[in-house]
């Protein structure tokens, strides 16, 4: 009998009792590799001595100091360091315990934009169908997943989802993917219109796709064109970078690829590697000013704001990712990993799109690969995939589960950057 309240009621899943490096044990002694990061997060794998170190030396020295009576030297150096990696003019960071919070911290800042500048009737998000924002309520509003949203759908804020990037089923014959990008554009462009572009606060979207779609990446000049039709409405651009931010596609933020510029971007997962919960939101300093010059705070908060041995975790991986030249090779192994991953499972009968960036791949799983056709969602073959994959001693994680009867189950490969070849 257990007493903690497990994601699924009816099963208890298996003890893990120790890692190390790509390996987690569990109880009963039986070692996993890490294929996943579990959920993308585990960016240095498991136990990595420098981050234990930081972290001990932290907790030694000051464990806790809450926000609103002091700020701590590890939190400066962090956002110092954050800001000087950062997409150009990102002044601020907004240290949190995750990634809800950050998305649900970040969707409040633009709100609160809006109020202080004298644009209070901006209350509408627009943001994009299979996508992953995280499971608060915020959150779940911007989140393109029906599946999730229902049963708490007359709770939500109020939002529109508009057509992810997602060639792979959505681009049309003899589209190019440019004209693929510019016609999702237009799409935005309308439903902003639609709603009343005086009305919209931001478009959220991630900037590679992760939890819900199998990892979808953006065709070339999609952001470009996504942040040209934000501009001209004075609407926001959130980049949500919570699973493909912190080097996870071979450069710190998969912005970078796109040559795009968010108005805020919210970074958890790999931002602490596990070591510890923690996530950010980089603003703006537009965005910052007009708080500063309005109301002088912004009107949030929780108990564990820029905890000192979060930030001390997250540092610490961060100075690794740099030292070790961890970018560099998440862009030369993960081209490998792909080449693997198409000689593996390319021509397999179920396997209908391998796609990814560095070190964050998406196998989509179909029941016909002439027709695309996906599996029935009742099925939940991305969940029997996870199973069996545990069962032999793998870790992936299935994404998918919208049950919507169009799009398929997917499988998510993201290592951490220090898994080899041999791995
Ligand atoms: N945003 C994205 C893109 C995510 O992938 C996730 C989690 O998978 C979240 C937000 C929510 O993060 P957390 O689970 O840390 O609350």
């Amino acid at each position: 009998m257990t007493h903690v309240f497990h994601r699924h009621l009816h099963s208890t899943p298996p003890v893990a009792a120790c890692a190390s490096g790509m390996r987690i044990q569990d109880a009963a002694g039986r070692s996993y590799l890490d294929a996943s990061g579990g959920a993308a997060v585990s960016a240095l794998g498991h136990g990595h001595p420098d981050v234990l170190a930081a972290m001990h030396a932290q907790i030694d020295r000051l464990a806790y100091a809450h926000t609103s009576f002091f700020t701590t030297e590890v939190a400066e150096r962090l956002a110092d360091e954050l800001v000087r990696t950062a997409p150009a003019g990102m002044g601020h960071v907004y240290l949190v315990s995750g990634g809800s919070e950050a998305v649900e911290a970040a969707l409040k800042m633009a709100r609160q934009y809006f109020v202080e500048i004298g644009q209070p009737q901006r209350t509408h998000f627009i943001a994009r169908r299979q996508s992953y924002h995280g499971n608060t309520l915020g959150a779940l509003a911007v989140g393109g997943n029906a599946w999730r949203r229902a049963p708490f759908a007359p709770m939500l804020v109020p939002a529109t989802h508009v057509a992810p990037c997602y060639p792979y089923r959505e681009q049309r014959a003899g589209e190019t993917p440019e004209q693929y990008g510019l016609r999702l554009a237009d799409e935005l462009d309308a439903a902003i219109v639609a709603q009343g572009a005086d009305r919209v606060i931001a478009f959220v979207a991630e900037t590679v796709g992760g939890a819900t779609a199998g990892v979808l990446t953006p065709v070339p000049g999609y952001f470009n064109a996504v942040r040209a039709v934000c501009d001209r409405h004075g609407v926001l651009l959130i980049l949500d970078e919570v699973m493909c931010g912190m080097g996870r596609t071979g450069t710190l933020y998969a912005s970078e690829q796109e040559d795009v510029v968010p108005d805020l971007v919210t970074i958890a997962k790999g931002l602490g590697g596990g070591y510890q919960p923690v996530g950010a939101v980089l603003a703006q300093k537009k965005i910052v000013d007009a708080l500063s010059q309005g109301s002088g705070f912004f009107q949030h908060g929780h108990t564990y704001l820029g905890h000192p041995v979060a930030c001390a975790a997250a540092l610490a991986v961060q100075t690794v990712i740099r030292r070790d030249g961890l970018l560099a090779k998440v862009r030369a192994d993960g081209l490998a990993f792909g080449a693997m991953l198409r000689q593996a499972l390319g021509e397999h009968p179920h396997v209908g799109d391998i796609r990814g960036r560095g070190f964050f791949w998406g196998i989509e799983l179909v029941a016909d690969r002439g027709s695309k056709r996906p599996f029935a969602a009742a099925l939940k073959v991305h969940a029997a995939v996870k199973q069996d994959a545990l069962a032999r001693g793998l870790l992936c994680y299935p994404s998918g589960g919208t049950a919507d009867g169009v799009h398929g189950d997917h499988v998510l490969l993201a290592p951490p950057f220090i898994a080899s070849r041999a791995d």
